[in-house]
């Protein structure tokens, strides 16, 4: 089984309109791709913020900027329109843990995905309004961001932890610490082993100034010894990206030798063998000894 859950169907542009996006024509484009690439299981999650809801947990000025849609028009789309699982991203937001818990109870998802997109009020991945102008240091920068990852894991709101280490998202444009970076790493660890969160490897930060895979080698083989399972995704905001570099996630699981995968279903987590799916042929570079895909598997966390 491979998976890709972490799917925006728009791209981030304001201009990206439900209508246009949220249609089975565009859903059969990224289905269409995760088939050539061996990919059976998809779910969309779209942000949060971009639905109207939104402002009942936040209103800082970028939700309140972007919050125009429908939350229920979306999840009745996904739900009676398409054969994807259904999913949203749904930022951790500090001091809203009970409106956001609120808000995504009243959904039958069958995962939420957590993000820390902003560490209080400043953005960790979006210029305008870039924590970068107002830190004194790259140490605190990341410190405060692995802390709130860390709140983030053990909020118990999300069942994926999405692209753990996005600060590094600006690659060499921001400095990043010096020295070994487990120690911000350690910061986010007691979260996640406390909480039984999945942490998301996602192929995004390839295609980001970073130019790595989300999160670095070092945080998963931890987030491992912590128990977390994985979830796998590429974070694709159009239909080429659907699995995009998935032969290089799968390398990397199968150096710390993580062999399953997790499957959600209405909040409830399975794990199965990692492999492309044999029906739909395409084996990406990496996967050649791991167990084709099968039932469900016995459970119990990764070896590493
Ligand atoms: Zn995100
Ligand atoms: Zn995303």
């Amino acid at each position: 089984m491979l998976t890709d859950y972490h799917l925006h169907l728009r791209s981030d542009a304001l201009s990206a309109s439900a209508a246009e996006h949220f249609t089975t024509a565009n859903v059969e484009r990224y289905r269409a791709v995760a088939d050539e690439r061996g990919i059976e299981e998809l779910g969309v999650s779209e942000h949060v913020y971009r639905f109207a809801q939104a402002l009942e947990v936040w209103r800082h000025p970028f939700w309140v900027e972007t919050a125009q849609d429908d939350l229920d028009s979306y999840c009745a789309f996904v739900r009676e329109q398409t054969d994807l699982r259904l999913g949203i991203e749904a930022d951790f937001v500090p001091g809203a843990e009970d409106r956001m818990a609120n808000l995504l109870g009243e959904r039958d998802y069958d995962y939420v995905i957590g993000s820390v997109h902003f560490v209080r009020d400043r953005a960790v991945d979006h210029e305008d309004y870039d924590i970068w102008q107002t830190a004194r240091s790259p140490e605190e920068v990341w410190r405060r961001y692995f802390q709130m990852l860390g709140e983030a894991a053990g909020s118990g709101l999300f069942d994926v932890l999405a692209h753990p280490d996005l600060v590094k998202v600006w690659g060499r444009e921001r400095p990043r610490p010096e020295g070994d970076l487990r120690r911000y790493y350690e910061l986010a660890m007691e979260g996640i082993a406390g909480s039984g969160i999945a942490v998301e490897l996602s192929t995004a930060g390839l295609r980001k100034r970073a130019g790595e895979l989300y999160p670095a080698p070092a945080f998963l083989e931890m987030a491992l010894q912590a128990g977390a399972p994985v979830a796998l995704s590429s974070d694709a905001h159009s239909p080429e990206e659907v699995g995009a570099d998935y032969e290089r996630a799968l390398e990397l699981l199968e150096r710390l030798g993580v062999g399953e995968v997790c499957v959600f279903d209405r909040r409830r987590r399975r794990l199965e063998a990692l492999g492309a799916s044999p029906a739909r042929g395409h084996s990406s570079g990496g996967t050649g000894d791991l167990a084709p895909s099968s039932g469900e598997a016995g459970g119990g966390a990764p070896a590493s």
